[in-house]
């Protein structure tokens, strides 16, 4: 049987638009791809891209009292949000072009428009026009979802803070995960009175105990007004407010009021009910270690099949699906040991197990030095860092690197090289220390601080 393509992708996020261009420009695949709003899906237009930007956007502030601590005669002017949000979307445009020559220039053919299956072998775009294709791939990613109560209209999400047309005098963000505790920090750093309330005892769950404790010390030392333990109940319109009564019945008044309670993969109105597609308890598209679906030449890859939501994993999700569709190379997505960072303030790197999670599995030892790095403590700033290994008593091996520090995310990307060759706690003794850094710390704490 012949078909239109070798290859039709639904979704031109990360995921889908590396698996498109991978097959059609190694390959020579014939590779169609079709993309119902922007080029370059969550991570580059509504997500990883935007909000780092935000980041550096808000870690100036903090700057220039730094700077002045070092003899700098400078004052702070105001943030024009206007001015930065312009060339935002001047920058995302750009990265979205980017995106669209690549696929163009691997001589893959995309289609702005939704697409659905129709078949195991067929898509139907939304004029009607149908495709068919040998195997079909699904990068379809997610979306932010508001749990319903009283008022939950009244809030915005991740998708909307990029666009909004003045910078609020006050936010209430709800949710303790990265978007949440991301946002909370961007927002403080810019001026913005900020208010984070998450309904657990502590922020970043599932993370490093110790790290979180210091994470939220150090966002509340910055400004944030952190209620844990507390959850919206109702939410009513005043004015050009909202106001908020929380669910200990106290009373607030906020400009905006943010969720970022978790993401849904976009699953619905594909198609995959008729087909026999299995979906998850989240509705994620259940998918095997090679990311095949129950229907043979059915794939999907990234957020969509809520493995582990990150870029990068979508990414390698994408070649791997490449490698063993199109280069007959068999090969599974390895999903162990994935470094990750989070952009609060202050920031963390981590790879492997949390203390807590180690602990539960086996016996062992946990190395951890907390102390004011060298430029802020000059400057007269308190944020503490945390260096921080846990090490199996067994084996010796390195199970989990967590660092509070600024440009943890850098650190933790070598660190992670290390962990994942199974470096033991000795390997890492007998390199030399980088000095005078804060990662040196890695290399030089000596006696563990807890035995378990
Ligand atoms: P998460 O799933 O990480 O966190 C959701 C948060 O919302 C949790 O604190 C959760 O609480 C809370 N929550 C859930 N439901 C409710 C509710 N009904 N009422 C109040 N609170 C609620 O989701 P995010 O939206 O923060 O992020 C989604 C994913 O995006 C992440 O898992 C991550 O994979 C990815 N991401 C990665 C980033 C990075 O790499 N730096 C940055 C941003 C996103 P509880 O803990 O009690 O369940």
């Amino acid at each position: 049987m012949s078909f239109d393509y070798d290859l039709f992708v639904i979704g031109g996020g990360s995921g889908g638009v590396r698996a498109a261009r991978v097959a059609a420009g190694d390959t020579g695949a014939k590779v169609a791809l079709a993309e119902e709003d922007r080029y370059g899906g969550t991570c580059v237009i509504r997500g990883c891209v935007p909000k780092k930007l935000m980041v550096f956007a808000s870690e100036y502030s903090g700057m220039v009292e730094d700077a002045q601590a070092y003899g700098w005669d400078i004052q702070a002017g105001d943030f024009s949000w206007d001015a930065f949000k312009g060339k935002l979307h001047a920058e995302l445009d750009r990265l979205e072009g980017i995106y669209r020559n690549l696929l163009k220039n691997s001589g893959v053919e995309s289609f702005d428009q939704r697409a659905k299956l129709v078949d195991a072998h067929t898509v139907e775009l939304s004029d009607g026009t149908r495709k068919t294709a040998k195997h079909i791939l699904i990068a379809t990613g997610g979306r932010p979802v508001v749990p319903e109560f009283p008022g939950s209209e009244l809030a915005i999400t991740s998708n909307e803070i990029f666009h909004l047309d003045k910078l609020p005098e006050s936010i209430l963000i709800v949710g303790g995960g990265y978007i949440a505790s991301e946002f909370a920090g961007i927002m403080n750093g810019l001026g913005v009175k900020t208010t984070q309330f998450y309904r657990g005892e502590q922020i970043l769950r599932g993370f490093d105990m110790e790290a979180r404790n210091m994470i939220a010390d150090g966002m509340v030392e910055a400004g944030v007004d952190l209620k844990l333990g507390t959850n919206v109940a109702e939410m009513r319109k005043e004015g050009d407010a909202i106001r908020v009564t929380d669910t200990a019945g106290n009373e607030h008044l906020f400009d905006v009021v943010m969720y970022a309670t978790g993401r849904a993969p976009n699953a619905d109105d594909l198609g995959l009910e008729q087909m026999g597609v299995a979906r998850g308890a989240k509705g994620e598209i259940v998918v095997d270690d090679y990311s095949q679906t129950g229907v043979p030449s059915v794939y999907a890859i990234g957020d969509v099949t809520d493995r582990v939501n990150l870029t990068p994993v979508a990414i390698r999700e994408g070649m791997a699906f490449v490698e063993t569709v199109f280069k007959g190379n068999p090969t599974p997505v390895d999903h162990d040991l994935i470094p990750t960072a989070i952009f609060t303030q202050p920031e963390m790197g981590t790879v492997g197990l949390s203390e807590e999670e180690a602990r539960a599995q086996e016996p062992i030892e946990v190395y951890a030095a907390s102390f004011k790095p060298m430029q802020q403590s000059f400057a007269g700033r308190a944020a503490k860092v945390l260096m921080k290994l846990i090490v199996s008593q067994e084996t010796r091996k390195v199970l989990g690197c967590h660092i509070v520090a600024p440009g943890a995310g850098e650190m933790i990307q070598l660190a992670g090289i290390a962990v994942k060759m199974g470096a033991t706690k000795e390997d890492f003794d007998r390199t030399v220390a980088v000095h005078p850094t804060m990662s040196e710390e890695l290399v030089t704490m000596k006696s563990p601080v807890r035995s378990a």
